[in-house]
């Protein structure tokens, strides 16, 4: 068969039975290559190991079933139905649907074999209702069940079935697939890492995943695929890594002055964490090499103070250092904290976010890019173009989760190859850690600040809100300050700005009547952003009704009270996030979550969870086993491809692995010239371009 030297890269029309048509179905589910469709892995598999005899079914159990099709028809009666009666050696179950009964006829030939799954029930006879189906065929195609064979089962849709490519089809086209074009699979891993974990070559894992002759064959099969996988998604961290080892590190040598001063003058002793985090920061920005770190401290653990140490470093040492924050109010935040404890140190710290007039702005990029501006704070407008600093030696970037690793990128391209502290307060499971963020070295606050008190959290239903507000009411009597937050859902930003401004009005002149009653949400103006959130610190406001704006970083210890509601539309993450606002002080803090309507199963389980701890990792942990990796990766954000087999918190082991192997291969050949690595290096530059920037290796 000839493939125009493309190989693998090959369209699927070079295989036999596959024309324009046929080939334009397959586009549709992204298969567009021959090795498109070498890695079009079964669903699932069939055979005596899963399946049940009919006769041992029990009613109510989930089974799968393979037999021959001995009857099949539409039947008239009360309510029309297709009945298809299906026999192994051992007996006879019916598969009944109501649905689509003129396609049915089509889809079901008598004589052919079928595997069905579903719940079992009775009437009469055994029976599944509406049963998942997948058509296995009639035994001339070497198919045969009856053999005990390993049978792969692909999924498929109504547009893919139309043009042949039902379960069966693929099983077909993937068999030839494999007969004429296995000798172009190369390998993709080094001769070495494969060796050394004990992996199939790669034409053999890719065979047997498709048609293996027994499920240890299967799992090793997969064990193979998964390793690649993860090996190329550590690649990615360990390129990223090598350059910026590689090209940066500016020498910061001197603590100064100024950060004994600074030190002197604290209001609190740091905790042990917060001390041997600081010693770490300081060990990177000394050693010569470019500090590329990750800090994780859950909320309220203290992670600003040690980022001033950081930048205060930086200065003291002639360097500029910019601090990014994901929000207006965050960013406006820092400022106000950097400019009442550095000011009188004689540093001056500039505030950059969008909005601001332009003659102001002016004055600010003026000041950055001739030096006075010594610590600029600002949201992603610090990355926007025209924004050029005069000596940038340090960044610091707050909320890390809430940007994607390109605008990390991009910020650092600002600088004389700066020095990158990221900070996060979303603990993330250490699998995650090791994919998201697989380039960084790792520093942890596991320790609060002494004297705080764990929030106490409740969940309440929609019927209990008048009671909510009371108790809020006898609280703020007292002096305590409360938020009481509504959701934001992207999609519909207005109508949910136009829930927080009306939920807002009915609490300023009902509820909160003798109260004073703020509004805050992300279409307000900057500057009246700026004054609400400063009014709530400084005491002016008892309650902020607010979005979800405040959701990351703000930092009000007197607040005490944080109302959720429509909990239930929170995910965990945010919801420890949102927590996270009060207890920040030595008073005991509240957290209420009212759900409204009834609950999902899952949203009953997230705000359960909430209730049950305040351990941001746990939560985090919980988090991903409800979302599933799936969803940290699927982000837009993430800049990372799918997992198809691989599973980072199941196979945690293999993906340490796979990272040290990426890790060593880069270490010895950082540009992947060498000829022996030459398999890998392409097939990372066809399938990883589009994720990573290879401006040194293309
Ligand atoms: P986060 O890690 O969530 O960013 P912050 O840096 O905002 O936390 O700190 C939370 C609060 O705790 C702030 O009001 C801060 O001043 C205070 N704080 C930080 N470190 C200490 C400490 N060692 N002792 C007491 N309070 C502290
Ligand atoms: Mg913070």
């Amino acid at each position: 068969m000839k493939t125009a030297g493309k190989g693998l890269e090959s369209p699927v029309e070079v295989l036999p039975t596959i024309g324009a048509k046929r080939a334009r179905a397959l586009a549709d589910a992204d298969i567009h290559t021959l090795e498109n469709l070498f890695y079009y892995f079964p669903r699932r598999y069939l055979d005596r190991t899963t399946t049940t005899p009919i006769r041992e079914l029990q009613v109510h159990q989930e089974a799968t079933v393979v037999g021959r099709i001995i009857q099949a028809g539409v039947q008239t009666g009360k309510k029309n139905r297709f009945v298809l009666v299906l026999s192994d050696e051992s007996s006879l179950l019916t598969c009944i649907w109501f649905s689509h009964l003129r396609y049915r006829q089509q889809q079901f030939t008598v004589g052919e074999w079928l595997a069905v799954s579903g719940k079992v029930t009775r009437y009469k006879n055994l029976q599944m209702i509406h049963p998942e189906f997948d058509v296995l065929g009639d035994d001339k195609e070497g198919d045969g069940f009856n053999t005990g064979k390993i049978i792969p089962v692909y999924a498929s849709t109504e547009l893919l079935s139309k043009f042949g490519f039902d379960s069966r089809g693929f099983r077909r086209i993937i068999n030839r697939l494999i007969e004429l074009f296995s000798d172009m699979i190369k390998e993709t891993l080094p001769e070495p890492v494969r060796h050394h974990y004990n992996l199939l070559p790669l034409p053999e894992a890719l065979r047997a995943i498709h048609f293996p002759a027994d499920f240890k064959e299967l799992q090793r099969a997969r064990e193979r695929l998964k390793f690649d996988e993860l090996f190329f998604l550590e690649l990615m961290p360990a390129l990223r890594r090598k350059n910026l080892v590689v090209t940066s590190g500016n020498v910061l040598q001197k603590v100064g002055g100024r950060v004994i001063a600074l030190y002197k003058a604290l209001p609190f002793e740091l905790t042990e964490a917060q001390k041997r985090v600081t010693r770490e920061i300081r060990e990177d920005l000394k050693s010569g090499h470019g500090m590329n770190r990750l800090l994780q401290g859950d909320v309220g653990s203290g992670k600003t103070i040690v980022a001033l140490f950081g930048l205060l470093i930086a200065v003291e040492n002639g360097y500029q250092a910019a601090l990014m924050a994901p929000t207006e109010i965050l960013a406006e935040q820092h400022y106000l904290t950097l400019h009442e404890m550095l000011d009188k140190l004689g540093v001056c710290p500039v505030l950059l976010i969008g909005g601001q007039p332009n003659k102001q702005r002016e004055i600010i990029l003026q000041q950055i890019a001739d030096g006075t501006a010594h610590i600029i704070v600002g949201t992603h407008a610090l990355i926007q173009e025209g924004v050029a600093f005069k000596r940038l030696g340090l960044v610091i970037i707050d909320e890390q989760h809430r940007f994607g690793v390109m605008q990390r990128a991009r910020l650092a391209e600002k600088g004389m190859n700066p020095h990158i502290l990221v900070m996060t307060a979303t603990p993330i499971p250490r699998s995650l850690t090791l994919t998201l963020y697989g380039d960084l070295d790792v520093s942890i606050l596991d320790e609060l600040p002494r004297g705080r008190k764990p929030v106490i959290t409740a969940k309440r239903s929609e019927k209990d809100r008048k009671k909510v507000y009371t108790f809020v009411r006898d609280q703020v009597a007292t002096g305590a300050q409360a938020y009481v937050v509504f959701p934001l859902v992207e999609e519909s930003e207005k109508i949910d700005v136009k829930a927080a401004v009306e939920s807002y009005e009915i609490m300023r002149d009902s509820f909160f009547k003798e109260f004073r009653v703020g509004l805050l949400h992300g279409r307000l103006k900057s500057e009246d952003k700026e004054s609400v959130m400063a009014e709530f610190k400084a005491g002016d406001l008892d309650v902020l009704v607010s979005t979800t704006v405040i959701e990351v970083g703000v930092d009000v210890p007197n607040a005490t009270i944080m109302i959720i509601e429509h909990a239930e539309r929170f995910g965990l993450s945010q919801l420890h996030q949102l927590r996270g606002r009060v207890g920040r002080g030595e008073k005991q803090s509240y957290c209420i979550l009212i759900g409204y309507g009834p609950l999902s199963r899952e949203a009953r389980e997230r705000l359960n969870v909430l209730k049950a701890t305040t351990d941001g990792f746990k939560i985090a942990q919980k988090d991903l086993e409800l979302r599933g990796p799936g969803d940290y990766f699927g982000t837009r954000q993430s800049g990372l491809p799918d997992l198809r087999l691989a599973d980072v918190v199941r196979d945690f082991d293999l993906l340490q692995n796979a990272r040290k192997a990426a890790f060593g291969l880069i270490d010895e050949d950082p540009t992947l010239e060498e000829p022996s690595n030459a398999g890998t290096r392409s097939y990372f530059l066809r399938h990883y371009r589009r994720n990573f920037k290879l401006s040194w290796i293309s």
